[in-house]
């Protein structure tokens, strides 16, 4: 028996071996196992079984171990690598290291630590007659007597500043005993999602619920790949959907995969499913970034060895090692944080619905605002698309206003941060004990450039994408195509001379709040509170109890919180995200306003939303605020269309970055015209320009974009390509395939 492995240790290349007889039965692909490399021994992953090599069997050298008795991979995932490594153009080393934890990679099993206790109880006299000799040793084995349970060694050394060899001296006397312990640990008893696990009774779905159960359902029972994707506004009860969807396939003794964008900002979610599946007697397992790697691994085990069947976490738990996997939910599917922005860069959607296919599963999307790329796959037939088209028991959508900025600026002849219409809003909440929400939009470069006065932006003519400021030579310059123009002293639209850069922190709307609500209890949220977690909960805790009058924080906090109180919500500038070179940029703006716009009058009373902009035209916010996501993705997927942008082309971007800019331009101008030679006829390049940001840690950065209709196709041949070009040692290289931001 041959095996083909691939080692996890700096090798990129499937290595051969001969597997001992013991080991024969065990090994299967998807095994993790120790081979010899070089005078190491090293961990790698079986790839193949009885895999071929023209080298004579005696050359072959032997698997040394095997690390568990379960495939770290099961075939599904094994097949999944193989085409993460291929579509993403990723090593696959590093896929695999994104699919298997380190702490399962490294073998460990439960995490071991030392313990000491007293195995003699000393009298006084003895005692003293220490301290005299050996003050160290009469510290700890003071300390020993009086405890009832076993200490941990690392811990009492650095406590109580003994050293190793003075425990040593102890146990030789027979005075303490050391054992090693395993250490149980529990997944989910992690900070975030630990609290606020409330078991409730499922509500009795309505007809439009129902209707979508019974379709998915029927997905579930065939037993055959299907994606459904669910389109619903805010509180329209989709999560409520996709319990139940879970709650089938636990039923039937199959396993689910519930994704969410970040763990971390919905607790409130996390704690509401947790809450159902474990009141049916069902472990659920939480992953996300924030676990240890012991806990990695217990979460891990549970469900490789079939003890948890449901797992809920963010854009990695798409790689749970289930069983029998029936259903992927990817809640909120339109997130780019479903995107990893480091190597592997898969995104965490279309990984799901590619693994979905291969186990033939089903796949939930949902969204209040979907993707243009999934919607297009409804369109073409693709996906299955369900709709909710109201709020659960017919509350009402929020009422949404539109404060034209441009107006504000004129009556009070300067800057202005909030509004005369919010200002008023926020008072008249703030009289009635209603609380409120500011979202600042985080998005967008302080390098765009917009008009004050009637608020136009200058685009590239070729790539209807905003242009970006350089101050260092006072040009405007197109990121997609370099298409490159002075920078204009007074606005191209109007020629009014108030063209400015824009920019809004958390700090300064905070400052203006404070100024027309002087008593009001405020909080803000921003990227220094959410560092510190536990700062983070216990805003939110403060605010749901009412401790909190006005929230201000960037949109990241809107996701998935449910205030029922919350009856305004502002948003203090809805343009940020309109004009950043990215021709996502509108889908961007429509979902933030709608899923501002759903934080508002969740519970009893009517919410209201406000929103400053100095384009109230534009189409992001008029479909907006009729809630008219149809309109949008009409009208948006037309203009993608005419520029033969996703969904109607892949994008792949490749980024060259190395100390030496005259070196990097000239080698990724070389690059382009071997692409052009080889690939030209099924690629579209756009560049080499230089990058948004040039130079990030004394490193210039040049990039090449690619359009084409099958990345599956063009990737392998740029990869191939790159074999046969030499590369300079200095000029670094990053594809990016499918990028969620430009
Ligand atoms: P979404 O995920 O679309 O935002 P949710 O599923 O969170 O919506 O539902 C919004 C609120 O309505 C939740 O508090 C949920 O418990 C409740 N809810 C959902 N479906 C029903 C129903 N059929 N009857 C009563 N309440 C429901
Ligand atoms: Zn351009």
């Amino acid at each position: 028996m041959i095996v083909g492995v691939q080692p996890l240790a700096g090798f990129d290349k499937l290595l051969h071996y001969k597997v001992p007889e013991t080991l024969r039965a065990s090994i299967r692909a998807g095994s993790l196992v120790r081979v010899p490399i070089l005078n190491q021994h090293k961990v790698g992953l079986v790839m193949e079984v009885n895999g071929v090599v023209d080298v004579p069997l005696e050359k072959l050298k032997t698997v040394s171990g095997l690390l568990q008795d379960y495939p770290a991979l099961t075939p599904d995932l094994l097949t999944l690598a193989k085409w993460m490594h291929g579509y993403y153009a990723a090593r696959m080393e590093s896929v695999l290291e994104a699919m298997i934890p380190g702490a399962v990679r490294d073998g460990t099993r439960l995490k071991q630590e030392k313990y000491l206790s007293a195995a003699h109880k000393p009298t006084t006299e003895e005692l003293a007659a220490l301290r005299k000799k050996a003050p160290q040793q009469s510290r700890l084995m003071e300390f020993l007597a009086h405890q009832f349970q076993p200490a941990k060694k690392s811990l009492l050394l650095s406590r109580l500043a003994v050293t190793a060899a003075v425990v040593n001296a102890l146990v030789k006397r027979g005075w303490v005993r050391e054992e090693v312990r395993h250490v149980e640990r529990v997944a989910y008893a992690d900070q975030w999602a630990t609290g606020e696990v409330v078991a409730t009774q499922p509500p009795k779905l309505n007809e439009e619920q129902a209707t979508i159960v019974t379709s998915v359902g029927a997905s579930l029972d065939k037993g055959k790949f299907a994606v459904h994707l669910l389109h619903g506004v805010t509180g329209s009860g989709k999560t409520e959907v996709y319990l139940h969807a879970v709650e089938r396939v636990l039923a039937a003794g199959g396993s689910a995969i519930y994704l969410v964008p970040e763990v971390a900002l919905t607790p409130q979610t996390v704690a509401r499913l947790r809450g159902r599946f474990e009141a049916a007697g069902h472990r659920t397992v939480v992953w996300h970034s924030h676990l240890s790697e012991g806990e990695r691994l217990d979460g891990w085990t549970a469900l490789a060895s079939g003890q948890a069947r449901v797992v809920v976490g963010a854009r990695s738990a798409v790689f749970a090692p289930v069983r029998d996997l029936r259903l992927i939910v990817v809640d909120e599917e339109h997130e780019p944080a479903y995107k990893q922005d480091e190597t592997p860069r898969y995104h965490g959607r279309d990984v799901a619905v590619y693994r979905a296919k291969l186990a033939n599963a089903t796949c939930l999307l949902g969204s209040a605002t979907p993707s243009l790329e999934s919607f297009s796959n409804v369109r073409n037939g693709r996906y299955r698309l369900d709709v909710l088209t109201k709020r659960v028991d017919d509350k009402q959508l929020p009422d949404f206003q539109i404060v034209d900025m441009r107006i504000e600026v004129m009556r009070t002849r300067g800057l202005v941060t909030l509004s005369r219409l919010l200002v008023n809003h926020m008072q008249a909440r703030f009289e009635r004990k209603e609380q409120t929400i500011l979202f600042i939009n985080r998005r967008g470069y302080s390098s765009s450039m917009q008009c004050r006065k009637c608020g136009h932006v200058e685009e590239c003519p070729h790539c209807s994408v905003a242009m970006t400021y350089h101050r260092a030579d006072e040009t405007l310059k197109c990121h997609l195509c370099g298409h490159e123009r002075g920078a204009p002293a007074v606005c191209p639209s109007c020629a009014a001379p108030d063209i400015r850069w824009r920019g809004l922190g958390t700090q300064r709307v905070e400052e203006a709040v404070r100024r027309v609500l002087p008593r009001a209890r405020l909080e803000r949220v921003d990227t220094d509170t959410m560092a510190k977690r536990h700062r983070f909960r216990e805003i939110l805790s403060d605010f749901r109890t009412g401790k909190i009058d006005v929230l201000i924080g960037t949109q990241m906090i809107g996701k998935g919180l449910d205030f029922p109180n919350v009856t305004l919500v502002g948003l203090v500038d809805a343009d940020l995200s309109m004009h950043v070179p990215d021709f996502r940029a509108n889908e961007r703006t429509f979902q933030l306003l709608v899923q501002v716009a759903g934080r508002a009058g969740r519970g009893d009373r009517a919410g209201e939303v406000v929103v400053q902009t100095f384009t109230p035209k534009a189409d992001a916010v008029q479909f907006a605020k009729n809630a008219d996501f149809n309109g949008f993705a009409e009208a948006e997927l037309h203009v993608r269309h005419r520029f033969q942008y996703p969904p109607y082309r892949h994008l792949i971007h490749h980024l060259f970055r190395g100390p030496n800019p005259e070196k990097i331009k000239f080698f990724a101008e070389h690059w382009a015209k071997e692409v052009e030679k080889a690939l030209g006829n099924t690629v579209e390049l756009r560049g080499p320009t230089p990058s948004p940001i040039e130079k990030v840690k004394d490193e210039y950065r040049y990039q090449i974009w690619y359009f084409c209709a099958s990345a599956a196709k063009v990737v392998p041949a740029l990869v191939k390509l790159q074999a046969t070009v030499k590369w300079p040692e200095d000029v670094f290289q990053v594809l990016d395939v499918d990028p969620m931001s430009l």
